[in-house]
Parts: structure tokens; sequence; C-alpha cells
């Protein structure tokens, strides 16, 4: 048998055949026509799984290897031969570039500043100041570079798995992907363009509008096609009863997001802390206007060609502080309004994509018939019409199941609507 397929493979192939290909041949066959390529997709994907389990995930935040490339035995032998470490900031750098650099650091939890030289297996660029550093404690120098320190709650809100959302599950606002394409994609993906032309790309862009008109759902787009780490933050997160919490907070999350190699910083209901500054001393707006001047302020602390993107969305674009807004921190602004009818005809298409609904329903007439509905409205229009089919007793769901719905949701619904309420600060 063995001798058999070899032969074929020569004929075909004039290569020598390894034990791997043998293996493979006798399970599959020898030719694309035996080899059941379903089955040996599964059980690829079935293997991918069991090495992914195997291997662990990478701690990005704590700079952990994957669990299987742990080596205990020799982690627990260091750690009886090697001396332990003291944790230290490099507060200055003398004579940099030079052989004969020294560093200012202080010593974490003391007020101790020391003046140490680097160790042998440390490179100098590994260095900058403000660097976390491992210290040796007999002979004092910089023994490793450690990963920032963030807050836990700070590191909680990394969204960990890519956002599943793409540009083709947004219905409608062509414009508002163009311009959002323009000012955070093109400088992530292509930043060489910018530096020839010598432009200095926004830093950020506010979305507005009504709710439920999908700002979040491009941020997360973005994030997908930018491969950017993703933090999504709501402005009521950022809210603490202490003084200085919230302003904290927000030191902890920009320090985050600058130690990632690319990242978007996406604030919900950014009206919660971005609100106008009142002189109301007495009113706990204080705290709130202290996270707002952070924003600001680390707004202004990085670098606009960096990978560091900062996306903000509201409601309530009329209430924010104009520090904020002014140009140089968050310049642009996009309106995400209500959909028109070919977008509404698109978010229908869209919603349904996954529905087993019947032939020929006619998204276009659906959409004529919600005038004044959001992406969100329309989506609730899908479920009700699934419900009216399930309620039917069918497996699949009819054109009138969805005009029905229509009716159901404009009817009743409309009177919890925010739309209307949002339309008056326009
Ligand atoms: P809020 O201001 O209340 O946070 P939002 O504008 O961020 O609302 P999203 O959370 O993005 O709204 O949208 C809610 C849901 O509505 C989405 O999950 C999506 O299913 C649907 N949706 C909204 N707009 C669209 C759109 N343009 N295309 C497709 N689906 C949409």
């Amino acid at each position: 048998m063995e001798t058999e397929i070899e032969n074929n493979h020569k004929k075909e192939t004039a290569q020598p055949l390894d034990k791997f290909d043998i293996d493979f041949l006798k399970k599959y066959g020898n030719g694309p026509y035996s080899t059941d390529i379903d089955e040996l997709e599964k059980e690829i994907k079935k293997y991918a799984r069991r090495v992914k389990k195997l291997c662990g995930v990478e701690d990005s935040d704590t700079g952990l290897s994957a669990p299987g490339k742990w080596n205990l035995k020799s982690d627990i032998l260091m750690k009886m031969t090697e001396e332990p470490l003291h944790v230290a900031y490099c507060t200055s750098i003398m004579n940099p570039n030079t052989e004969q650099a020294k560093y200012a650091v202080k010593l974490s939890g003391t007020l101790k500043v020391l003046i140490v030289g680097l160790d042998d297996g440390v490179s100098p660029t590994d260095i900058e100041e403000g660097t976390r550093v491992g210290i040796t404690r007999m002979k004092p120098k910089i023994q490793i570079p450690l990963p920032p320190k963030i807050h836990p709650d700070a590191s909680l809100l990394t969204v960990k798995e890519k956002p599943d959302v793409t540009y083709n599950d947004i219905g409608g606002y062509k414009e508002q992907i163009q311009m959002v394409r323009e000012v955070v994609e093109l400088p992530m993906l292509h930043p060489e363009k910018f530096v020839a032309l010598g432009v200095d790309p926004p830093k950020g862009i506010l979305f507005y509008g009504p709710p439920g008109t999908g700002k979040t759902l491009i941020a997360r787009a973005v994030a997908n096609r930018t491969d950017a780490c993703f933090i999504r933050v709501n402005g009521t997160q950022l809210i603490y009863r202490r003084t200085g919490g919230g302003a904290a907070m927000v030191r902890h999350i920009f320090k985050m997001a600058k130690s990632k190699k690319a990242c978007i910083l996406f604030f919900d209901e950014i009206d919660a802390v971005g609100g106008a500054r009142s002189f109301d001393v007495a009113s706990g707006y204080n705290e709130v206007q202290h996270t707002m001047m952070e924003i600001a302020y680390q707004l202004d602390g990085f670098d606009s060609r960096g990978n560091i993107k900062v996306l903000m969305a509201t409601n309530r674009p009329d209430t924010l502080d104009p520090a904020l807004l002014r140009p140089g921190r968050i310049d642009r602004k996009v309106e995400f309004g209500l959909p028109d009818l070919e977008g509404r005809t698109q978010i229908f298409k869209i919603q349904a994509k996954n529905m087993s609904c019947e032939r020929g329903v006619r998204f276009e007439l659906l959409a004529r018939m919600c005038p004044n509905c959001t992406g969100a409205d329309i989506r609730s229009v899908c479920t009700e019409a699934g419900v009216f089919a399930i309620r039917a007793r069918r497996k699949f769901v009819k054109e009138k199941d969805f005009l029905d719905a229509i009716n159901k949701v404009n009817m009743e619904y409309q009177k919890f609507s925010a739309t209307p309420k949002y339309m008056i600060y326009n």
C-alpha cells in the first residue's frame, strides 16, 4: 500500500515523500478529488483549538507569555539563586546616549533616589524618563525594564476579543464612515502619507446624534479594521465619590493606551463627565469637571501621529465643554442623524440577514413606513417580526409580520423614543 502511494505521488510531483505525507495520503487519498476538504478543515480547526488551549493566551497587560511557554522549574531555581529586585521609576537620565550615562531612579514606596547604571543585558534604548524598572539590591543597577503599573479597573476596560463588526454591518452613513476612515484608519494604517505632507492628523472624533444610530457600532468597526487594541469607557465609569478618583482613572486609561502598539480609546456617553464648567462650587459637578479637565490635559499629552486615536460619543453635544472640543483636541465632529430612506433599507437588509424570511420581502417599502426610525428601532422591528412569526408557529418571517411589527414599534414605542428630545438640540 505504502509503495503504491509513493509511486503514484512520484509520478505526479517527482518529490520524495516524508512520513507525514504518507500518513496524510493513507488517510485522505492521493489527490484533491478524493480528499474530503470539509472533513480536513474540521480536523484542522480541531487541532488549532487544541494547540490554542495547550499554549494558553498571552497576557499583554502584565507582559506574561502564554502559560504553555512557562518554565516553572527554572523560575523556582531562579527565585532561589537570584536576589529579589526593588521596583523604581527612572526620574532623569544624565549624559544620555553616551557610555557614561547614569540614571536617577526613585524607589517605589520610599523617598529614596539613587543614581545607578545599567546591567549588562539592558539596552539604553529601553529606558526613558518615567520607565518602571527593577533594581538590584546589593549593587544597585537597572536589571530589567518593567511594564507600566496599570490600575486593575483600567485594564478591565480593554475589550479582549477583536470586535466582529465590519463597515458592511453598518447601513447608510456613507459620508460619516468615509470621514472616520480618513481620520482614524488612514493615520494608523498609512502614517507615512501624513509625514510626507507634513500634516498632523486629528487626534480624535466626536460622534453625536440620537440614541441608537450606530455610533458605538462604527467605533467597533474601526477597531476591527485597524487591528488596534480597543478600550471602551463609559462616561459613568469615570464618576467616583472620592475626590480625584475620576481624574486618576483617566490617567491610568491613557497610560494603558500609550503602552499598546496601537489603540482606539472610545469614550461612550461622554456627556456624563464632559459637561460645561459651572461656577457652582458646592455642587458635586466640581469633581466631574476635574475628570473632564484631565481628559483635555491627556489629549494634549500625546502625539497626533502616534497610534492612539480617541473617539467620543454623546447624545447631548450642546452640553459639552468647549475646552474638550477645541481644535487640537477633539476637532472633528461627525453627526449621526436619522438615516435616510436608502440607509434605512440597508439597515433592514443587514438586520434581516440572519433571519429566515420568505422570498421577496420589500425592504424598501418597510423602510418607507419607518420615516423617523433609528437603526436600533429597525432592529427592534425585526425582532418583533420574528416574535410574530414564532407566535404564528411558522419557521420563517413573512412581510406581514414586518408590517405588524412596524405598527407595534411605531405606535407603542414612540412614547419612549428619545429621538424627538434629541432633535430639539439641533
Ligand atoms: P447610544 O447613543 O444610546 O449609545 P448608539 O448610537 O451608540 O446609541 P449603537 O449601540 O451603535 O447606538 O446601536 C444599537 C444597535 O442598533 C446596534 O447594535 C445595531 O444592531 C443597530 N444599529 C444602529 N444603527 C445601525 C446602522 N446604521 N446599521 C446597522 N445597525 C444599526
